[in-house]
């Protein structure tokens, strides 16, 4: 569902002199605040399993993120093993950040069944910023962005995924791959 701001909102005289709002906001994090606090307490205490309380204990605990989230983006891999991108290079150009390196294989009539593949396919994720561009771009639903985030790493350079490392088997992608549909079919392209 996609959350539209309405920049053009006319302020009430009450809104206008803004300390009821204050004091209206300071009142809402205070709920939340109590509430986090004593939340916890039937939950330590064995009363309870679940804790009526807004955050969790990552890693033990994960967010289902909805599906529109965008973390790193991953490639298609085929039923085969093989990955379903054509090396057209359209993300590459996509790609705000130039953080995708692409170098394609040809197929010599001996290799394989497939015309043209990544020979190379590197995302460095040290400077992808998670725009979803190279999504967007592809004409064969090769790239898709995951909802893994976890790729934070003690060194830059292990940052730069290859495409052994990106390939996620399609079936783990479906609901990510009809999202993707219905977006394209609403925008019309
Ligand atoms: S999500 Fe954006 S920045 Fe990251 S690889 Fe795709 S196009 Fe590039
Ligand atoms: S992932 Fe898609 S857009 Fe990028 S090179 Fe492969 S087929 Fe082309």
């Amino acid at each position: 569902m996609a959350y539209y701001v309405n920049r053009n909102i006319k302020m009430t005289w009450w809104e206008k002199i803004y300390l009821p709002e204050i004091i209206k906001g300071m009142a809402i994090t205070s709920r939340h605040f109590f509430m986090n606090l004593f939340g916890f307490v039937p939950f330590l205490l064995g009363t309870k399993k679940e804790r009526p309380i807004m955050t969790v204990y990552y890693p033990e605990e994960q967010v289902q993120y909805p599906i529109a989230y965008r973390g790193r983006p991953v490639l298609a891999q085929n039923e085969d093993g093989q990955p379903a991108c054509v090396a057209c290079g359209l993300c590459e150009i996509a790609c705000p950040a130039y953080c995708i390196h692409i170098e394609p294989g040809e197929n010599s009539g001996k290799q394989n069944q497939y015309e043209r593949w990544p020979d190379v396919f590197n995302i460095d994720y040290a400077i992808c910023i998670f725009c979803g561009n190279c999504e967007e771009a592809c004409p064969e639903e090769a790239i898709f962005m995951s909802d893994d985030c976890e790729i934070s790493m003690l060194d830059r350079k292990q940052m730069l995924y290859t495409k052994e490392q990106l390939l996620t088997p399609v079936a783990d992608l479906q609901k990510r791959i009809e999202f993707t549909r219905n977006m394209s079919a609403k925008w019309n392209y």
